[in-house]
């Protein structure tokens, strides 16, 4: 079977193709046409912008699941516009969505501002999804050896030394693809994609899966 992950809401302005819109936030959506499934990974910073984009993409807003990375308004703030199964947020262990091939990972003890922010990613097939990437990447790719990357990765305005290290990181675990997008800045995105492959995420690139 074959899984369909769709940026739906990120910052890219001056990228994103009319009529979406475009916030500073984050929404990715997960279907799996055979199975009639679909999950949303985080919900943008607001009902408004969620639900337009939604109906430019032709989505129900009813999903199997929606996972929450990490309580950042940003990614959380789209929430109330959707509905259907049950939501998992950040803390905890690791949930099985799908037959073991799409999986709310354990939880991340990431930090912000000093403040321990704990975070989750999704992992479809070979893909892993992140929010903000508040934790050290290198537990994500250690634990479930994704062989691409897709998301916010935290390193917007970051010195480039910061940047070549993200790199090794990936490079070293064996990530062969990155769509990096949100909070990594557009800049350090498509430095990412020239150094370790892909392309730099924006609203709606779609990526294919097999799972
Ligand atoms: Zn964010
Ligand atoms: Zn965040």
């Amino acid at each position: 079977m074959e899984a369909i992950v769709r940026i739906l809401v990120d910052n890219r302005v001056g990228m994103v193709r009319e009529p979406y819109l475009a916030r500073h936030g984050l929404a990715v959506v997960v279907e799996v046409p055979s199975e009639d499934f679909a999950v949303l990974f985080d919900t943008g910073p607001s009902t408004d912008v969620l639900r337009h984009n939604l109906e430019v993409a032709g989505m129900d807003p009813e999903f199997d699941a929606i996972v929450i990375s990490h309580e950042h308004w940003d990614h959380t703030g789209g929430l109330e516009a959707v509905s259907g199964g049950r939501v998992i947020e950040p803390g905890g262990g690791e949930v099985d969505l799908l037959d073991g091939v799409i999986v709310a990972t354990e939880t991340f003890e990431g930090t912000y501002d000093g403040e321990v922010m704990p975070e989750r990613s999704l992992v479809v097939g070979d893909l892993a999804l992140v929010g903000c990437c508040h934790f050290e990447l290198g537990e994500l790719l250690e634990g479930y050896e994704p062989r691409r990357v897709l998301g916010g990765l935290h390193l917007m305005d970051q010195p480039r030394e910061r940047l070549d290290r993200v790199v090794e990181t990936l490079r070293e675990h064996g990530v062969r693809r990155v769509y990096a997008c949100h909070c990594t800045g557009i800049r350090e995105s498509a430095y990412l994609a020239d150094r370790v492959g892909g392309e730099p995420g924006y609203v709606p690139l779609a990526v294919r899966v097999e799972l």
